[in-house]
């Protein structure tokens, strides 16, 4: 089936907000089996946004638009929708005792323009917005379908997933199975290579990667008639692609690096602490986003100079002197440190050069220690980044960091 996305939105044409949406909902109706053909954005003009619908409906069976269905006298979607489907709006109670418990939950009176939020197609099935005040909803007409899901890209997502899926699926037929593997210390160029063949010759199972901040992942999906077929198809080509690339792999069901380590601590009882320099306390920020984290983390330290460093970690000053705070013998005095202090049963450390200033051409922008004391057994990671972006810099040691103590609990 060919598909379009429609993307409505004023801000999205100054350039005021990047449009995350249609990358998101161009993966996943791929993933799905659609075509995508098109991407339109247009802004709040109802008049424009019918030619565009009109236009898209031409080529393609679906259109999958976001934006424009809130409360405001500026969002159209719906009005334009309904004339191009040859429908009309009408009140649509249970939307409208939904916005209401929202409000009452707040205590809040409702305004009265949020009234227009469930004023809704007819015909059109109905899809409820758990994130969010404006419901989302499906239209057909002509054997052309139009579905309409809220801009804020949370709701946008969370009714996709749980109401426009189901419901795409149920008139596609067959069903979908799909597995998300995320990789750690390969590029995406690289990890495509390795799988290139696989990539390439196969329509079902579909795969696909994704580069994110640092690391990349790869999506397998598969439809056939029945969830148990689908899922073997699924878990043959996972077979395939971990003989290949397994080496990279650390989470096979879309966990991301801090959420695994956590994970693993957590059940393992393993008391961790910490020491940050370069990355200012990032590490224990994203440790500390793993739910039931408090049953291990003790503390995190920010020794951001060398003072800090000595004084709440004891690295003494000859260390500091003779090798220089971005150095192995630093990082490993630093976890040493943080043992004494916390007697946690795994402490790390990190220091390193962020950027874009400071380099030196025998310590460069990018080069960063990691130090791990786990049970007794110290280790170190040298870091070598290319990238002289600060902000790329800590968010990739905070990821090494992570990645360095998963290989050390697999051990
Ligand atoms: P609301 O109920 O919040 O008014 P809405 O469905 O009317 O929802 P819009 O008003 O069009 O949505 O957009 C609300 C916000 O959602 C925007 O200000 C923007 O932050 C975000 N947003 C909208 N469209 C996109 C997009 N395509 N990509 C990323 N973010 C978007």
């Amino acid at each position: 089936m060919r598909a379009a996305i429609l993307s409505v939105g004023t801000e999205l044409l100054f350039g005021q907000i990047i449009n995350t949406n249609s990358v998101y909902l161009s993966r996943e109706l791929q993933m799905m089996g659609f075509d995508v053909l098109y991407h339109y954005t247009v802004g709040d003009n109802a008049g424009r946004l019918k030619e565009i619908l009109r236009a898209a409906f031409k080529d393609c069976e679906l259109v999958v638009a976001t934006g424009g269905l809130g409360p405001t006298q500026d969002d159209l979607t719906k009005e334009a929708v309904s004339d191009v489907q040859e429908d009309h709006l009408r009140l649509h109670e249970p939307s409208l005792e939904a916005m209401e418990k929202i409000f009452s939950r707040m205590n809040r009176p409702m305004p009265e323009n949020n009234k227009k939020q469930a004023w809704l197609p007819s015909r059109a099935v109905i899809f409820e917005n758990s994130e969010g005040t404006a419901p989302g909803f499906a239209l057909e007409n002509g054997g052309k379908t139009i579905i309409c899901l809220p801009g804020p890209p949370r709701e946008m997502k969370s009714v996709f997933e749980n109401k426009a899926r189901p419901f795409l699926q149920s008139k596609s037929g067959g069903v979908i199975a799909h597995k998300i593997l995320r990789a750690f210390g390969v590029g995406e160029s690289v990890f495509e290579t390795e799988l290139l063949d696989l990539i390439g010759g196969q329509t079902d199972p579909t795969l696909a990667t994704y580069a994110g901040e640092g690391e990349c992942s790869l999506r397998i999906a598969s439809k056939r008639e029945s969830e148990a077929l689908a899922g073997a198809a699924v878990a043959d080509m996972e077979r395939r692609v971990m003989a290949r690339a397994g080496r990279y792999i650390y989470s096979d069901n879309g966990d991301d690096l801090p959420t695994v380590v956590g994970k693993k601590l957590i059940s393992g009882k393993i008391s961790v602490s910490s020491a940050e320099s370069c990355t200012g306390g990032l590490f224990a920020e994203k440790l500390t986003g793993v739910p039931g984290i408090s049953a291990v983390f003790g503390m995190g330290f920010v020794t951001y100079s060398n003072r800090a460093k000595a004084e709440a970690l004891s690295v003494s000053e000859e260390i500091l002197e003779k090798y220089g705070a971005v150095s192995e013998e630093t990082a490993r005095a630093m976890a040493r440190g943080v043992r004494e202090a916390t007697g946690s049963r795994l402490c790390v450390s990190v220091t390193g050069v962020a950027g874009p200033g400071g380099g030196t051409p025998e310590k460069p922008v990018g080069l960063v220690y990691i130090g791990c004391l786990l049970d007794g057994k110290e280790t170190c990671l040298e870091l070598r980044s290319r990238d002289v972006n600060r902000a790329w810099n800590r968010n990739y040691a905070v990821l090494a960091m992570f990645d360095h103590i998963n290989k050390r609990l697999a051990r």
